[in-house]
């Protein structure tokens, strides 16, 4: 920490752009890329609606572009429709989808279609966790989250691919993690569950490259101000030293990885496929990995 304080004022490069704890628009934001870098493009956004995904929708369309945000709760998108366009003075269209469903995507895709008449972007960002020992998840368990993260990706992947990317190109940006490098504990169904996207964001990326198609993933760590931070013991982290371990000393935020979304999505990384871009401040290589600190936030965060 007092290394942390030292340093404070040195390192534009490292410091974190401003963020809001809540699924709220940023009170104020200074361009970093130029404000017409996704002009007249259209997004695709599954978990659009909160979180990480709901700062994807705001910076790409406080960068020119317009968006869907489609999960399941269709109250909840609604809201988050109307902060984004008043904020951005973009276009957002909410969609009720369940990416276990195909049928859901299909109607949601030709509703998109239909409303802006291309799709550029797809960013697969709907996913379900929790921390469980192995021992202790359920069958069922394991399998809901591999239907959600993995084969939720691979449903929207192939309908996008099917209903324009295959015809007008496009690019895929699937959100990861880091938790299956170092086998995170309590993370079994997670991890593997990522895992299995960052394989498939290869094999999409070879099969569909000729149809120049780009298809990446992107790795957050701890994010702030995120359903997933504060269910993964995030307070619990906060309070005690454990971001001290973090080789740029603290968690992430959802701008930072909305501003890494914005680069793998957009012109900038024109010759980047097949990769995963991990954005976790450093984090994933120094992890501790403690079995019982995070049995810990199990059991204080299940409370
Ligand atoms: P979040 O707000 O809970 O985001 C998850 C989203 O997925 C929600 O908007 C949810 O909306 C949607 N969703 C869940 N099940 C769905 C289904 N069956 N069909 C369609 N949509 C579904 O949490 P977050 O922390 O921002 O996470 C966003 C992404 O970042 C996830 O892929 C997560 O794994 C990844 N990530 C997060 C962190 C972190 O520190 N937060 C770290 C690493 C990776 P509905 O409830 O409306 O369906």
């Amino acid at each position: 920490a007092v290394r942390g304080c030292a340093m404070a004022e040195a390192a534009m490069a490292a410091r974190a752009p401003p963020d809001e704890a809540e699924d709220e628009c940023l009170r104020q934001y200074r361009h970093l890329f130029s404000p017409d870098l996704l002009a007249g493009q259209v997004a695709f956004i599954t978990g659009g609606g909160s979180g990480i995904g709901f700062r994807i929708a705001e910076i790409f369309m406080r960068h020119g572009c317009r968006t869907v945000i489609a999960s399941r709760n269709l109250e909840r998108l609604s809201e988050a429709s109307k902060k984004l366009v008043a904020a951005t003075g973009q276009q957002c269209l909410p969609l009720s989808i369940d990416v276990r469903q195909p049928q859901t995507i299909v109607a949601a895709v030709d509703e998109a279609l239909k409303e802006f008449k291309r799709i550029d972007i797809l960013i697969n960002g709907a996913a379900g966790n929790f921390l469980c020992p192995a021992s202790a998840l359920s069958f069922n368990a394991f399998k809901t989250v591999m239907d959600i993260d993995t084969i939720g990706t691979f449903n929207t992947s192939k309908v996008l691919f099917e209903k324009y990317f295959r015809d007008h190109g496009g690019v895929i940006v699937n959100i990861t993690a880091t938790l299956s490098y170092r086998g995170q504990a309590l993370q079994v169904h997670a991890g593997a569950a990522k895992a299995a996207i960052d394989a498939m964001t290869r094999h999409l990326a070879v099969e569909w490259g000729p149809n120049n198609i780009r298809v990446n993933s992107l790795a957050p760590g701890p994010i702030t101000g995120t359903e997933g931070f504060r269910r993964l013991g995030g307070k619990f982290a906060e309070d005690s030293s454990l971001f001290d371990t973090i080789p740029l000393q603290r968690p992430g935020n959802k701008t930072e990885i909305a501003h890494s979304s914005l680069y793998l999505a957009s012109p900038l990384s024109s010759y980047v496929t097949g990769t995963t871009l991990v954005v976790d401040g450093g984090s994933w290589l120094t992890s501790a990995n403690s079995f019982s600190a995070l049995l810990g936030i199990a059991s204080s965060s299940a409370k």
